[in-house]
């Protein structure tokens, strides 16, 4: 067949497997393929300085793979979003300190984080 230069083996092919909502969220996930073997880039701010190529409405942060990654690294996606919510700090209620998410109460004061079941 013809030979195509877009194919894995160029450097340029990857592949957008992933669309965060903001910036945060698509590093984690980068770093969770990048812990399971798997070369990520996050594209999209560095972009805007680059070449001003990118059209309005693509500026959002995404999250490309080497083609051959790409099935591997779409399940790795799945896995990741599935049990893991990607929550926000919360603010104590009583001392007002901000806590990580994966904390079930104020590190500071030990009261309850609130809306907990
Ligand atoms: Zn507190």
């Amino acid at each position: 067949m013809t030979k195509k230069s877009d194919n894995d083996s160029a450097p340029g092919a990857f592949v957008q497997v992933y669309q965060g909502n903001d910036a945060t969220e698509s590093y984690l996930i980068r770093d969770w393929l990048t812990r399971n073997g798997i070369h990520a880039d996050v594209r999209g701010f560095d972009l805007l300085t680059a070449s001003g190529e990118i059209p309005f409405g693509q500026q959002w942060p995404t999250l490309w793979v080497a083609q051959r990654n790409v099935d591997a690294a779409r399940k790795l996606i799945d896995s990741y979003s599935e049990p893991v919510q990607l929550e926000a700090v919360w603010t104590c209620t009583a001392c007002e300190e901000v806590n990580e998410p994966n904390f079930a109460s104020c590190w500071s004061c030990s009261v309850e984080k609130p809306g907990i079941q």
